[in-house]
């Protein structure tokens, strides 16, 4: 079963879902020595030549996921040669081993100077969806630059983060950079199908060398702009949860018979009518308590007259808030478990009444609720025992990762984001409506952080997964500029405290 939109919720995920926001760090303070061995992040013509040239590379590479089953392995084994031709210093470097995992997959260990200090990993994937032709100003597989955009499958979903990365790091190696702090890198070759030959791998192998991750930072959010339109400015969201999900199918089976002498009810009748039921019926709105809410009081003062006082007085306006949100079926996604009817096959001749009839379900679990809790809701509603339930896959929503002022991956992201983007006055964490392959790590750490260090606008969101998918080739740079400046801020003195009561 594929997920299609695994990453494409992932941003507007980051809207509102947040837990406590905008506290004003006190930022993190490197050594003196650290101040003076820092390397600039500026980049040559040259290289910033090369830098745009390598993402056009990679998108030229159809490595396109279309089921877990179906993967474009040649496209996908010539992706691993390409790396390996346009970043040679990583792969010639004496502290980086890499390995290949689930045939397709890489895992970098970048071995840093000092090895009391805890490692953290850096995440991306190299697969992307499916982009048939239609309806792209350039072939989604061309990486055509236009107008100061580089267009193609996987410019924001996630080559930009892959290249990125590697890029960051050949262009840090190449000016003698070495690390105090050890980290991982890992590219996963299935995300957009499952993530289980490639993060589920790497992760089992690192638990068996006995690794324990300080955090971990993967693609799942933005800059958002634009999203609300009556809000002033831009503001970054770290999503520090996902949500949960369920396929569930819904079986009814009948005795077959002729349709000259059908049945009161038939199989089709009898689903048809339970779907609809769970279609009409939504999920309860938990809107009230925990994030959501603390994330809009946090914003509160960014909006306009009168949101801002309705924003500030949720004690007051709570239950209008709450059936605004509703209306929107982005915000409504936030606020609730969402049912979504994706599948639906029965019959199989024009005068036989079917003897089975089957239907699939996707829910998408708000962090307040679970698997069990949705399931036995969805039974209440279906309320019909002619209707067989079969999950086919569901896990629950991720844990909320800390976002307070001992976090250090989420302090380190805070640090480099005000650096890189001064203009960001607002750091809010959110939680994912989509999901991404660092649930795979919930063995390693207690400490996942999604964030892609990239403006969106609502258009730009949409073309995740969507048409023309594209990034500007200042943006790309930018995030080159995030990952170099963050690598060397990692470096910091600052440790990571346990934060176990948080889950
Ligand atoms: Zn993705």
């Amino acid at each position: 079963m594929a997920r299609p939109s695994v990453c494409l919720l992932a941003s507007l995920s980051a809207l509102l879902l947040g837990i406590a926001a905008v506290s004003r760090s006190k930022g993190l303070r490197g050594t003196e020595s650290q101040k003076e061995l820092r390397i600039p992040s500026q980049f040559s013509q040259e290289q910033r030549i090369a830098m745009k040239e390598a993402l056009k590379g990679a998108i030229q590479i159809p490595t396109v996921s279309f089921s877990p089953k179906e993967l474009n392995t040649t496209a996908l084994a010539e992706f691993g040669e390409y790396i390996r031709k346009v970043f040679p210093t990583v792969f010639h470097t004496s502290f980086i081993r890499h390995e290949v995992i689930g045939n397709y997959s890489h895992l970098f260990t970048v071995k840093g100077s000092d090895p009391s200090m805890q490692p953290y990993m850096l995440l991306a994937h190299i697969d992307v969806v499916p982009a048939p032709d239609r309806g792209w100003d350039v072939p989604p597989f061309s990486g055509l630059e236009r107008d100061g955009f580089i267009y193609g499958r996987g410019t924001l979903d996630n080559k930009n983060s892959l290249m990125a990365i590697l890029q960051a790091l050949e262009l840090l190696l190449i000016r003698s950079y070495i690390p105090r702090r050890s980290f991982f890198i890992a590219l996963g070759h299935d995300e957009e199908v499952s993530g289980i030959n490639g993060a589920q791998k790497i992760s089992a192998l690192l638990q068996a060398r006995g690794v324990q991750l300080a955090f971990l930072v993967d693609e799942g959010s933005f800059i958002l702009d634009g999203f609300f339109p009556s809000l002033k400015k831009p503001f970054a969201m770290v999503s520090v949860s996902e949500k949960g999900a369920i396929n569930l199918m819904l079986q009814v089976n009948m005795t077959p018979g002729h349709s000259s002498a059908p049945p009161k009810e038939t199989s089709i009748g009898i689903l048809a009518a339970a779907v609809s039921r769970l279609e009409q019926t939504p999920m309860p709105n938990m809107f009230g308590g925990g994030p959501l809410r603390t994330a809009l009081e946090q914003l509160a003062d960014e909006f306009p007259f009168p949101t801002n006082i309705v924003l500030n007085n949720l004690w007051l306006f709570r239950p209008l808030v709450s059936r605004l949100m509703e209306r929107n079926y982005i915000t409504n996604s936030l606020v609730r478990t969402t049912t979504a009817l994706t599948m639906f096959n029965a019959g199989v001749k024009v005068n036989v009444i079917p003897p089975v009839a089957e239907a699939i379900i996707n829910f998408r679990i708000h962090p307040a609720q679970t698997v069990q809790e949705v399931l036995k809701l969805a039974k209440d509603i279906v309320a019909d025992d002619r209707v067989h339930f079969h999950v086919l896959d569901a896990f629950d929503p991720l844990p909320v990762s800390p976002s307070d002022d001992q976090a250090l991956g989420y302090q380190l992201l805070r640090q480099t984001i005000q650096s890189v983007f001064p203009e960001v006055n607002i750091v809010t964490p959110g939680t994912c409506i989509g999901n991404t392959d660092s649930r795979h790590y919930l063995n390693l750490t207690t400490s996942i952080y999604r964030f892609n260090p990239l403006y969106i606008q609502p258009q730009g969101f949409s073309s995740i997964h969507g048409i023309n998918e594209k990034i500007s080739v200042q943006a790309y740079e930018t995030q080159v500029k995030f990952i170099f400046e963050f690598i060397q801020n990692g470096d910091t003195d600052m440790e990571p405290v346990s934060h176990q009561h948080e889950l």
